[in-house]
């Protein structure tokens, strides 16, 4: 059947693909290795469980407004406003099916067919294809790992042309783990400030951010970055929920409530249900969002290190999120001429899955994503290493 030519021109996403295909091994019994997938290993927290199950023994399983219950937009906003000392409302929130809503939403209301979004390499998949999605183009900035793939407030502004509408951040990065310094956004600011830009700034891994290494965001440079900014967050990677689809997008009152009209005729609102466990995850215990930062500090000291011992791989420093992002060029070949041939054969002979750096627009690489346990970790990077020394 013909396919319309917008589904047409978009690709399946390459992480889930990897997914799938060491999930389908696993099924036919092998002892696969899965660094692919983008998701923490943890179970959603204990107590955000139990009001999930509460609100569903309570009825509280129909529709809600569609940007999402007061109580939880409130949540969101009192949390935005303890962080950035800025007084923050409900008003400034929507809740989304997920971060890819809240982002999709932004997009569709920000930009016009043929307008340009700027976009630093390397990216999360999704990110090029929703702006395609929008009608707009992507417009990349490069970053390279010589300089811990930190972005450069003059790259960014080369680009700028008359169409260009939006500036799109991500910090922690998926894939490289890099994270944004305050100079930097405090230049970006400056220069979308002055050229008319706004920023949708993803901060879906802002909890986790290793010392020495800071979080910082445009909201930091409040009030400047007020008009400008639109921050994107989830609960799935801090919360562990990523099943429940719940994120949010936080930014000026009027596109926020673009955002609802528009919600209100694709989805409505997020899960009932999630949006109660979501208010007991901002507002209950924190430890196990603690101990997953503890966790997650551990397993990225035990790869970075495992990384740094292989032969040929060079590998940044990850400095936030879950995910490593080593160059193994220098063992490509003829029978493994790129990122993808380097993954897949990795994944046939040695059972182990990552995701080819070609998918986030930088050849050369490979992201292994260390949301999984310290035993896993070890048998992947031994496995790894083994298929190097032989490649
Ligand atoms: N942004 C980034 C950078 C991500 O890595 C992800 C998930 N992989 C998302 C957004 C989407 O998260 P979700 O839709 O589960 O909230």
């Amino acid at each position: 059947m013909k396919l319309s030519e917008r589904v047409s021109r978009i690709s399946e996403s390459p992480t889930l693909a990897v997914s799938a295909k060491a999930s389908a091994m696993r099924a036919s019994g092998i002892d696969v290795i899965d660094f692919s997938a983008g998701e923490p290993d943890f179970p959603t927290p204990e107590n955000v469980k139990k009001k999930g199950i509460q609100a569903i023994e309570s009825n509280f399983t129909k529709y809600t407004p569609t940007s999402g219950i007061k109580k939880l937009r409130d949540a969101v906003a009192k949390r935005y406003e303890q962080k950035y000392s800025y007084p923050f409302t409900a008003k400034n929130v929507i809740l989304c099916n997920g971060a890819k809503q809240a982002l999709f939403n932004l997009f569709l209301c920000l930009v016009e067919e043929g307008e340009e979004v700027l976009i630093p390499e390397p990216y999360w998949v999704t990110f090029p294809e929703q702006v395609q999605l929008a009608g707009a183009t992507p417009v990349y900035v490069p970053t390279t790992p010589e300089n811990g793939f930190a972005l450069h407030a003059d790259e960014v502004e080369k680009r700028v042309t008359s169409k260009t509408r939006l500036l799109l951040l991500n910090s922690p990065n998926n894939p490289s783990g890099a994270v944004l310094s305050r100079e930097t956004l405090s230049d970006l600011v400056q220069v979308c400030r002055a050229k008319d830009i706004k920023i949708i700034f993803d901060e879906c891994y802002d909890c986790f951010v290793f010392p020495p290494f800071q979080h910082t965001s445009p909201l930091h440079f409040l009030p400047e970055s007020k008009d400008i900014t639109f921050v994107v967050n989830t609960f799935s990677k801090a919360y562990a929920m990523t099943g429940w689809r719940l994120g949010l997008a936080i930014g000026p009152e009027d596109i926020i409530a673009a955002c609802d009209k528009l919600q209100g005729h694709t989805t409505s609102n997020p899960s009932s249900i999630s949006q109660i466990a979501g208010v007991e995850a901002l507002e209950g215990d924190q430890s196990a969002l603690s101990m997953m930062f503890d966790e997650y500090a551990r397993r990225r000291s035990f790869i970075y290190d495992a990384l740094l011992r292989m032969p040929g791989v060079q590998c940044n420093v990850p400095q936030g999120a879950f995910y490593v992002f080593p160059d193994v060029s220098a063992h490509f070949n003829e029978r493994m001429p790129d990122s993808v041939a380097f993954c897949q054969t990795l994944l046939e002979e040695c059972h182990v899955g990552t995701v080819p750096g070609s998918a986030f627009g930088m050849e050369g690489h490979i992201r292994i994503s260390y949301a999984t346990s310290l035993d896993q970790l070890k048998e992947g990077c031994r496995r790894i290493h083994e298929f190097l020394k032989k490649s």
